[in-house]
């Protein structure tokens, strides 16, 4: 056999043909490799020497070169309502990211919330992640590996994928498409049950139209007016509401699939009629289902953050208004409220614990 290199690469969250290219050192026949890939997503594996129909000498030669995943898991915080934050740090420069399991009443309900980059450079006001600096885009073998590495430890099947997790994932748009192909087609996630949430990029909006994948594309809002949007999402202020709806619109026209606006409420800041009133006018105008988030008060973090969630009654009056519209509006149900489960929350506690990077 020939020599393999002395850096240890991880096979975990690779596509069949990556898979095939990074293993090509160890000079195993094709169908030894797609065995190793069905060990990987088909039977969930946590260790080479599970994979019993490779000899000894097969999976001795695999231990000593490769490692089966690109994550470490660093804490794991359980809610009573069942979600499970992740804190995982990345072995190419130990970096942390968040993923969170989502568990509803049925099996095939399981969804995993993803992050696309460490840290963020969009810096809205409300997320926890703002204060983690932008430090660079995840590759797609990271993004697929969180959810490999939660049916590895769960031992369960994930059927649904947001990209809501750190980061703005149409900033890192093409790892982001690779890593959808991957869940389509190696770990067995439909491309129907995928969804892609975007502050507003829109040239990562047009990107994604010109791949027309039957995803579903959420836009996070959160405010109708250019000024007040700025003021609690500044990393997007190049591209206006006007534009962003446009991009929408084309968007589309091109993939025919319904978009969702997502739209956090904050007491006293964008929860008032005359921004349901403009919602439900913004919304009108093109296919959506409006999903309306109260706050997650993250205030441990930051005295700074002074955000609060708006009363019950607000909240009701505010769907009422948007509702007007004629669209679908839901108000999302909340996971892990006893745990740090807000984006950025365990990863900040953690940096508060060790030596930034
Ligand atoms: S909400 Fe999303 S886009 Fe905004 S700072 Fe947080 S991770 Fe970035």
């Amino acid at each position: 056999m020939n020599s393999l290199k002395p850096s240890k690469l991880a096979l975990s969250g690779l596509s069949l043909p990556d898979l095939i290219k990074v293993l090509e050192p160890t000079q195993l026949p094709l169908y030894k490799l797609k065995q190793i890939h069905a060990w990987i997503y088909a039977k969930f594996g946590t260790s080479f020497s599970q994979m019993s129909d490779l000899s000894l000498a097969e999976r001795q030669l695999l231990d000593n070169n490769y490692v089966l995943s690109v994550l470490n898991t660093k804490d794991c915080q359980i809610s009573k309502d069942g979600t499970k934050k992740y804190l995982f740090s990345l072995n190419n420069d130990d970096k942390y990211i968040e993923s969170v399991l989502m568990t509803f009443q049925k099996r095939e309900d399981l969804s995993v919330c993803v992050s696309s980059q460490v840290g963020c450079a969009v810096g809205c006001k409300f997320c926890a992640t703002s204060f983690v600096n932008f430090k660079r885009n995840l590759t797609s073998q990271e993004i697929v590996d969180q959810v490999m590495s939660i049916q590895r430890d769960n031992q369960v099947r994930i059927g649904n994928i947001v990209y809501m997790g750190q980061g703005e994932p149409l900033l890192n748009t093409e790892e982001v498409i690779k890593s959808i192909y991957v869940f389509a087609n190696s770990v067995g996630i439909g491309k129907r049950h995928i969804t892609v949430s975007t502050s507003g990029i829109i040239p990562g909006i047009n990107r994604l139209a010109k791949e027309n994948l039957p995803i579903t594309l959420a836009l996070s809002l959160h405010a109708c007016d250019d000024d007040l949007r700025n003021s609690i999402m500044p990393g997007v202020k190049t591209y206006s509401i006007k534009n962003t709806f446009q991009a929408l619109t084309e968007y589309l026209q091109t993939t025919n699939r319904r978009v969702t606006i997502e739209y956090v409420l904050l007491a006293g800041v964008n929860d008032s009629s005359e921004q349901a009133h403009k919602l439900a006018k913004l919304v009108s105008k093109i296919n959506c289902h409006i999903n309306l988030i109260p706050y997650n008060p993250i205030n441990e973090l930051s005295e700074s953050i002074s955000y609060k969630r708006p009363s019950i009654e607000v909240q009701e009056a505010f769907k009422a208004i948007v509702e007007t519209s004629g669209r679908k509006v839901t108000s999302r149900l909340e996971r892990g409220k006893d745990i740090s489960a807000a984006c950025g929350q365990l990863h900040n506690k953690h940096l508060n614990q060790r030596v930034p990077s």
